[in-house]
């Protein structure tokens, strides 16, 4: 079952591995079907050791449908992420360092460069600590993504979301580009410049064109 969707779940999950989001078996990756099941990758597995068999199918009360491995040990958040937002269709958890650390220092990290406004559409929010596992987690990424694709996870992490797993993944990986861009300009001065509104706005739209049809 969805043997092909497998396989590109756990080619992103070595993605987050290979941009520096994850380390080990750190994050995890879940992906809704057309028919409504979700993928989501195993508890506490690498990627780059996975089999499309360890790949769990769920249903959206987190019924297991096909798998012989635990989900995610954050099921709960990822279900209720995916349950209040029909629109998205990807979910992805990282434990990027340079924007989790950059949410160690304030409740907002603003948007500074244009890739980050084409891949989340702007700035991303901080949301509150909570425990991994918990479904506090899903309602505070839901609560606080603020209508952009990423949100950072105080002390946590960040999760990322869109309607394509491609989607979800260049929100966390052009996110954490930007923070390190953040970090580095922070190390020459403490004055950094910042996009305007205006010009995120144009750059969404610039974007709307970018790439392969
Ligand atoms: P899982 O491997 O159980 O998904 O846990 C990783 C994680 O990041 C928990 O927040
Ligand atoms: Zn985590």
């Amino acid at each position: 079952m969805f043997e092909n969707e497998k396989r590109e779940l756990i080619k992103a999950g070595m993605k987050l591995d290979r941009y520096g989001l994850i380390a080990l078996g750190g994050g995890n990756v879940s992906m809704r079907m057309p028919t409504r099941e979700i993928l989501m990758s195993p508890s506490g597995m690498i990627y780059e050791e996975l089999e499309p068999d360890d790949v769990v199918v769920l249903d959206i009360d987190g019924n297991i449908i096909e798998g012989k491995r635990r989900p995610s040990s954050d099921v709960d958040a990822l279900l209720y992420i995916l349950r209040s937002m029909p629109g998205m269709n990807a979910v992805i958890h990282t434990h990027q360092p340079y924007a989790t650390g950059i949410g160690l220092t304030c409740d907002e990290f603003p948007c500074n460069l244009t890739t980050l406004a084409n891949a989340t559409q702007g700035a991303v929010t901080v949301a509150p600590y909570a425990s991994p596992n918990s479904l506090l987690m899903g309602q505070n990424t839901v609560d606080y993504l603020n209508g952009k694709l990423a949100v950072i996870l105080k002390h946590h992490g960040v999760v990322s979301v869109g309607d394509s797993l491609k989607q979800a993944l260049y929100a966390c990986v052009y996110l954490e580009e930007a923070a390190k861009a953040y970090v580095a300009a922070k190390s020459i001065s403490v004055n950094i410049a910042m996009m305007t509104e205006a010009q995120v706005t144009e750059t969404v739209e610039v974007f709307k064109t970018y790439g392969q049809k």
